[in-house]
């Protein structure tokens, strides 16, 4: 089974996972945030502590877990009638997330767009960040040097991912717009992918 896909890019806090709440409300798109599957899993389990030691790092948890756990995700929202493969886009937001992840589930995606949301101010995403971090009760996003880190790991793993996938692929999106006017963005771009 090979699922058509958009891919939502972008550092953290560019706004992906707002974005991608919203496009999983719509019928005919499924949303999944690699970052909330991690968050469900049981903490007490030895995968949610191995989840909360490299994220309160700002890392990556390692390519084999997260494909597991992502594989086992999809799998059950295909199972429970959720995600309809034949019929949905699928939206995956924070997966991939470096090279090694594009390449194992290239197999795996038909990816038709990778929206690239670019945020030219640093200081805003130290902001969002940290509103979200206290909002949300998530400790990654609340520590200044945690945020460094998380920022470093995108421009050194992340980044690289975009020219596997190549800019005919790539639509850039401007995310220090409000988000009403990023989704009109993505919206009118989708529209050109449509079967
Ligand atoms: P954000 O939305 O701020 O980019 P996420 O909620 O997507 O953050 O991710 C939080 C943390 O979960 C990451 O810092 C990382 O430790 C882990 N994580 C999420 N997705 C992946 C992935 N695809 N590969 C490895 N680690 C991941």
């Amino acid at each position: 089974m090979i699922y058509k896909s958009i891919l939502l890019f972008g550092a953290p806090g560019s706004g992906k996972g707002t974005q991608g709440k919203i496009l999983g409300t719509i019928p005919g798109f499924y949303h999944c945030a690699c970052g909330d599957v991690f968050r469900a899993v049981d903490v007490r389990s030895s995968l949610g502590k191995a989840f909360l030691d490299y994220s309160g790092k700002g890392k990556l948890v390692p390519d084999d877990i997260t494909i597991a756990l992502w594989s086992q995700q999809i799998d059950g929202m295909m199972q429970s009638g959720r995600f309809k493969p034949d019929i949905d886009f699928l939206v995956l937001d924070g997966i991939p997330r470096n090279v090694n992840q594009a390449k194992i589930l290239s197999s795996k995606l038909d990816v038709r767009r990778v929206f690239h949301l670019t945020c030219t101010d640093r200081s805003k995403i130290y902001d969002r960040l940290q509103r979200r971090g206290l909002k949300e009760n998530r400790l990654d996003d609340i520590n200044e040097d945690v945020i460094a880190r998380r920022l470093q790991t995108y421009d050194e793993e992340t980044k690289p991912v975009l020219e596997f996938y190549g800019p005919k692929l790539t639509t850039h999106v401007n995310a220090d717009q409000w988000p009403y006017q990023v989704l009109r963005n993505i919206l009118n771009a989708i529209e050109n992918e449509r079967d």
